[in-house]
């Protein structure tokens, strides 16, 4: 059995519950979903879900607000087709002037919750065939519990 040492990643994350998967944490889970887009249109078609779901599943670094319009967005595009350069419009709008979007490090506190699907179900390593099947997916499996 291997030693654990007191620098090893928590073996599940504290924001989505999402277990490491080859080591990696969700963030690096994610990097590796977003490398898979340049071999795979399809995917890359789904860019939004993919962070979206990332970002309202890790909201701890970002304002309220921040997180609200997100859902906002996500919900919008899921249930009545708004399209994502409408969602970025919008979004530029409403960030004139700078808004603040990432709170202060010292104000983030994460909560756990406990998600039907997490970034690990779309994450399998050496498997990015279907992985824009399973982005959208997740993306509906969040929908339902937002
Ligand atoms: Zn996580």
């Amino acid at each position: 059995m291997k030693i654990k040492d007191k620098f090893e990643k928590a073996e599940f994350c504290p924001e989505c519950g999402a277990p490491l998967v080859d080591n990696m944490s969700c963030w690096e889970q994610l990097g590796g979903i977003i490398s898979w887009e340049y071999d795979d249109p399809e995917l890359l078609a789904e860019h939004f879900k993919t962070v979206a779901c990332y970002n309202l599943q890790h909201p701890a670094q970002f304002t309220d607000e921040a997180i609200a319009g997100l859902k906002t967005a996500l919900i919008e595009h899921l249930d009545k087709g708004l399209s994502v350069p409408d969602i970025r419009r919008r979004n530029s709008k409403s960030y004139e002037g700078n808004r603040r979007v990432l709170k202060d490090i010292s104000k983030r506190c994460p909560v756990q919750r406990t998600w039907k699907m997490t970034i690990s179900d779309v994450y399998i390593p050496h498997c990015p065939e279907k992985a824009a099947e399973r982005v959208r997916q997740w993306a509906a499996a969040i929908r339902e519990e937002l």
